[in-house]
């Protein structure tokens, strides 16, 4: 289930769809990073209110739409 980061959110990565922009770890620094190979390293700790801006441009942001905001207490 999608979530607003206005509630307890975080973001995961499909990994299928991730093509290794980086464009998410420009956007999202705070919490994504890029492993050797362009591939994100996502923080799953949930999402303060004060990043929530850099979250949802980044998850606009991804080209091939591999990143989603969902609640944070799903596994
Ligand atoms: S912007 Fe999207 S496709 Fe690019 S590395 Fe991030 S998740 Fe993957």
């Amino acid at each position: 289930m999608s979530a607003t980061v206005t509630e307890k959110a975080k973001i995961v990565v499909n990994p299928i769809a991730c093509a290794a922009h980086g464009v998410c770890a420009e956007l999202f620094p705070e919490r994504i990073t890029i492993d050797e190979w362009g591939y994100p390293i996502i923080d799953p700790r949930p999402i303060p209110e004060h990043l929530a801006e850099h979250a949802r441009r980044a998850v606009a942001a991804c080209p091939t739409l591999a990143l989603i905001l969902c609640d944070a207490d799903e596994p």
